[in-house]
């Protein structure tokens, strides 16, 4: 059975990420083909939520006070902990998993935590990333380069395409697109006497044509070109009794009352969903403020606009989606936008812009095309939509002045469209070819060993300056020839606020000396893997090579026996000579030498409660070493 390690938003944060794996693990979970562990981006590890589930979870955010407090001290860690860079090397040690599944933004991966580690490259790496403007970003190509990669939309896996038609380069990882998964059980059309029996509930005529959007309110989402457009809408057809409703927090992002304030539309026009945060009862609504009391369980000031954070389940947004005539989704650029697709498979006429995963959509003919003009954004240099407000107007007035029949056809049309594509089993087993495709992987002599190069014994030159004295440090403690963009800056800035050399130096100093500590104990438990598992004690005998010297030191053993007739004797060498103890009637066990394993104070385990041994032997020492006999002396023992 593989094991798969998925990374991404925790369930219980309404979050399309979180409605991806949500909907997929609905799927896979039951068929009890991998072992699953939810690696939850955004928690905390302390969180009581993370129990309800019946696989493993683990927040990628720490508890511990040391932790806490390390990550508090550096936004960069602190970012880095929320989207799970900060722990993944220790979660991957100890799951060990066939699989590590990465789904979010490209920046929540950099190449540095994730796929240029050495773990990353020895497990199966996917990477599923929401790419959603031009030009493709360096990190993104190099992600696509160095691990498995699907992009959430068509639109990604082109440009990838492109840039390494570019470069001439041929992958040698798999790269694709798999959507997000939408569970089609839940989403589906309601029946026109529910949708009269809500309409009634929340007081919207049942001749009221609703246009809805769904879709957190940041910047990327065109909120004020829907309302605009809805202004022209109204002034061209002054009869019509057209509304908006709007799905989204109005204290984030665009500043929506003030704008129908300053369009001069009619506030009555524009309803938006409230749900109450303690009974989680949704109601359709103009917008009246936030923190109003609940008609439903009586609470006070609990009602607010739906939000990240307040959201409301997949069966009342359904119902949502219900309500509503038409969908205009309306943004800039995008990954998948959900909205898009549940409002497809809830068969709603979708009118959407060509450009980003937009494109994806308006691909099938029962989608409404809204042109758009390319812009570019300051400080990323990526290029925008800019919607053209006229095709959202000509939308309004095709869906009020539709037939019953084209309306039917449509919804038939999407129904079908979406349903092959973003189906939760359709994306699913999608999932599961990919897979199923990958190899098992073999952990046993893997060695994690990023910290292999750290050296706290490294004296710094405390003269260099800026820049320099940083790469020195991290080169010097840390063997970090290329350190990361993010932890340079931070160290250099705490030079030039005046810290001292010595004070940072020291500080390097410390977290080398923790990476030993950290390879020792992992190394420890290695070979403590291999030894013989009974309550005897044991003695350890290197002797790392030279057929000659292994042939003579069979002579030693026997007398070893006679001293600790109730210790298992293991001796330690090049795996080449286990041939020469084979059939040795004093010998337990051999096991592969390590250079560790020459240093007696690391097998006596001195200064901690467990040992490899109790008693160390390494008779070339003499020759070659130093310290020897420390324990062998100890007869006691
Ligand atoms: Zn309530």
């Amino acid at each position: 059975m593989k094991k798969i390690v998925f990374l991404t938003n925790a369930l219980f944060i309404k979050t399309g990420l979180s409605r991806n794996l949500k909907a997929i693990l609905k799927e896979i979970y039951p068929l009890d083909k991998y072992e699953i562990v939810h690696y939850c981006s955004g928690v905390s590890e302390s969180d009581p939520n993370l129990d309800k589930y019946p696989w493993k979870t683990i927040g990628s955010i720490p508890s511990n006070p040391l932790d806490i407090q390390k990550i508090q001290s550096d936004p960069h860690l602190s970012r880095m902990a929320s989207y799970g860079g900060y722990r993944v090397e220790q979660v991957i040690k100890d799951e060990k998993p066939d699989i590590l599944w990465c789904s979010d933004d490209i920046w929540s991966f950099p190449p540095d935590k994730f796929c240029d580690t050495k773990w990353g490259k020895h497990l199966n790496l996917i990477s599923h990333i929401t790419i959603d403007s031009i030009p493709i970003l360096p990190e993104a190509i190099q992600q696509a380069k160095n691990s498995n990669f699907y992009s959430w939309a068509s639109f990604g896996e082109n440009e990838i395409r492109k840039a390494f038609e570019k470069e001439d380069f041929t992958p040698e990882y798999k790269l694709g697109t798999v959507n997000g998964a939408v569970d089609s059980e839940c989403y589906k059309p309601i029946s026109k006497l529910e949708k009269d029996e809500l309409r009634k509930k929340f007081n919207i005529d049942k001749d009221t044509t609703l246009f809805f959007y769904l879709g957190r309110n940041q910047l990327r989402k065109k909120y004020d070109s829907i309302l605009r457009a809805f202004k022209s809408y109204k002034l061209q057809n002054p009869a019509t009794k057209a509304k908006l409703l709007f799905h989204c927090s109005w204290t984030e992002g665009w500043p929506l009352a003030r704008i129908i304030e300053s369009l001069d539309i009619d506030p009555e026009d524009i309803l938006t969903t409230y749900v109450c945060h303690k009974c989680k009862e949704f109601k359709i609504h103009k917008y009246v403020g936030e923190q109003k009391d609940c008609e439903h369980c009586g609470n006070k000031k609990c009602i607010d606009s739906s939000s990240v954070g307040n959201g409301v389940a997949d069966e009342d947004m359904c119902k949502i989606y219900g309500v509503a005539d038409a969908c205009i989704s309306v943004f800039t650029s995008g990954g998948f936008e959900f909205c898009n697709a549940e409002s497809m498979m809830c068969g709603l006429p979708l009118a959407t812009v060509s450009y980003s995963c937009g494109s994806e959509y308006t691909i099938c003919d029962s989608v409404h095309t809204i042109r758009h003009i390319e812009s570019g954004e300051c400080q990323t240099g990526f290029v925008k939509a800019e919607p053209n407000i006229n095709d959202i107007v000509k939308f309004m007035k095709k869906i009020e002045s539709m037939s019953q029949r084209d309306k039917d056809d449509i919804k038939a049309k999407s129904i079908k469209w979406a349903k092959e594509r973003y189906d939760s089993k359709v994306i699913a087993s999608k999932w599961m070819e990919i897979f199923d495709s990958l190899p098992k992987i073999d952990y046993t002599n893997f060695s994690f060993d990023s910290e292999e190069k750290s050296n706290p014994e490294f004296q710094p030159n405390l003269g260099l300056s800026g820049e320099e004295f940083i790469r020195h440090l991290y080169l010097g403690y840390l063997g970090a020839e290329y350190p990361d963009d993010a932890g340079m800056k931070h160290w250099i800035q705490r030079v030039e606020q005046g810290e001292s050399h010595q004070g940072i130096a020291a500080l390097f100093q410390n977290i080398a000396q923790q990476n030993i500590e950290k390879q020792d104990s992992s190394q420890k438990q290695k070979i403590e893997d291999l030894l013989p598992k009974n309550d005897k004690k044991n003695v350890l005998f290197v002797m790392k090579e030279s057929l000659g010297d292994t042939i003579i030191s069979l002579s030693l053993l026997e007398g070893i026996r006679n001293q600790y007739p109730d210790h298992n004797i293991i001796v330690s060498t090049d795996p080449k000579y286990f041939e020469v103890f084979i059939g040795c009637d004093f010998v337990d066990k051999t096991i592969p030498f390590h250079p560790q394993l020459e240093q007696e104070l690391f097998v006596i385990g001195a200064g901690s409660d467990k040992n490899i041994a109790d008693v160390f032997i390494m008779p070339t020492v003499s020759t070659q070493k130093h310290l020897n006999y420390l324990s062998n002396n100890n007869t006691e023992l």
